[in-house]
């Protein structure tokens, strides 16, 4: 039996994670599940599949989890340190969906002790991506990537030689306001951002899908992980979210990974790896479907693609700055602090304080330095939102 644990189990990867697996559950040996405040659905899929342990981030949610898990073999936990401490309970196969840059500890410690990380929280490669790739090459642990357009590169480049791929293509779908006016969007509410055109996610992603901050993300996890250099890297507006992205070979080909826009599709790549197994997504009919549309995306309307770049120049730690600017300018959006277009504003003002601080400058990277230089970014963007603000 493989022994596997699901970190952001009651989120929406986290859930199709727990659908393939619940499959074929004499499969797997589930060790930890952890979630956050939904200590309901954790207490039931913990009951369901047997886990070990149940964690819930929320410490002051423990004795309800404990109640909720009664009369069950499965012991209940809660707390930052609580989650640090399933990720070291030995597994094969590690399914990394906390949102939020929250995940990258728990990933970290499983790679430490000799996972297979199946990751789908893109910050901690936008956060720490030296970091997370050199634990994953140093320990016995690897890293699969689960983000679609990640797992549809990884999959273009099987049997092929990195130094034959000319460019990588991301696919945007442009999110909930793709054909919405400048104007329009400035006055966008968190309610109206959180409705995607085609995939079903989690509330946070959905709306950094409609700014591209999405997008962004994953042109530097796309850096992060393929080793490429940013210039290589290019986005593709494509509103079916049917091509999830392509590689460019020197021979002029272009390899396209098509297919329906369901997670359970990269979970499950990453999942039977280096197999392939049958999975329960829909066969698309592309004779029904007719036509597939592409689009340079706007950069006037997405400043985020631009700022991704910038910060993949600026290098080191700057990923760790955009991110955590990212994660309170989105609090502040969804607490109708701050505008829609403002989260940008809130971000590159951030890039452009920090960029001579000695934060950005340290050449080492470690959990401590992610850290500081993380808490640093958080702190200077709830200024610049009470100062944009005043
Ligand atoms: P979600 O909001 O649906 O779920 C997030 C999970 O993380 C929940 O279990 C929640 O309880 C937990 N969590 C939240 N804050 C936490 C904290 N501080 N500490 C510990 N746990 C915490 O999110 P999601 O849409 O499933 O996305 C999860 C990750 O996968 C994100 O990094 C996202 O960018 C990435 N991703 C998601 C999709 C998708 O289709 N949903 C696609 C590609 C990548
Ligand atoms: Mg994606």
């Amino acid at each position: 039996m493989r022994r596997v644990s699901i970190f952001g189990a009651t989120g929406s990867i986290g859930q199709n994670t727990i659908d393939l697996i619940g499959r074929d559950p004499d499969a797997y040996d589930v060790v930890a599940l952890t979630g956050g405040q939904n200590i309901t659905q954790l207490a039931e899929d913990a009951r369901r599949l047997r886990a070990d342990v149940a964690v819930t981030a929320d410490e002051a949610r423990l004795d309800e989890l404990r109640a909720a898990l009664a009369g069950t073999d499965v012991e209940a936990a809660a707390g930052a340190e609580a989650i640090a401490e399933a990720a070291a309970r030995p597994a094969d196969w590690v399914m990394s969906a906390i949102v939020g840059a929250a995940g990258l500890r728990p990933g970290l410690v499983a790679l430490e002790q000799g996972a297979t990380l199946a990751l789908a929280n893109k910050e901690s490669l936008v956060t720490a991506g030296a970091l997370i790739m050199d634990t994953a090459a140093t320990s016995d642990g690897q890293i699969l990537p689960v983000d679609s357009e990640h797992s549809a590169v990884f999959q273009g480049l099987v049997g092929e030689d990195m130094s034959a791929v000319e460019r990588i293509i991301i696919t945007a779908s442009g999110g909930a306001f793709r054909d919405w006016a400048l104007e329009d969007m400035a006055k966008a509410t968190p309610e109206q951002a959180s409705s995607h055109p085609n995939w079903n996610m989690g509330q946070r992603i959905t709306i950094d899908s409609a700014s591209m901050f999405n997008k962004a993300l994953e042109v530097i996890e796309t850096k992060e992980f393929f080793k490429c250099s940013h210039e290589m890297i290019e986005v593709l507006v494509h509103p079916e979210s049917l091509v999830h992205a392509l590689v460019g070979f020197n021979d002029g080909a272009l390899m396209a990974h098509v297919g329906p826009p369901d997670m359970r599709h990269a979970i499950g790549y990453a999942l039977h790896y280096p197999e392939r197994r049958k999975l329960p997504v829909a066969r698309l009919d592309l004779a029904k479907i007719g036509a597939l549309h592409f689009r340079d995306p706007d950069l006037h309307r997405y400043p985020a693609l631009r700022l991704a770049h910038e910060v993949l120049a600026m290098g080191g730690h700057a990923g760790a700055v955009f991110n955590a600017a990212k994660e309170v300018a989105l609090d502040g959006f969804i607490d109708h602090r701050i505008g829609f277009l403002q989260m940008a504003e809130v971000v590159e003002e951030v890039l452009e304080r920090l960029s001579g601080s000695q934060c950005l400058k340290n050449a080492e990277m470690t959990l401590d330095t992610v850290t500081e230089t993380d808490h640093l970014a958080r702190k200077t963007a709830l200024e610049v939102i009470k100062e944009q603000n005043r």
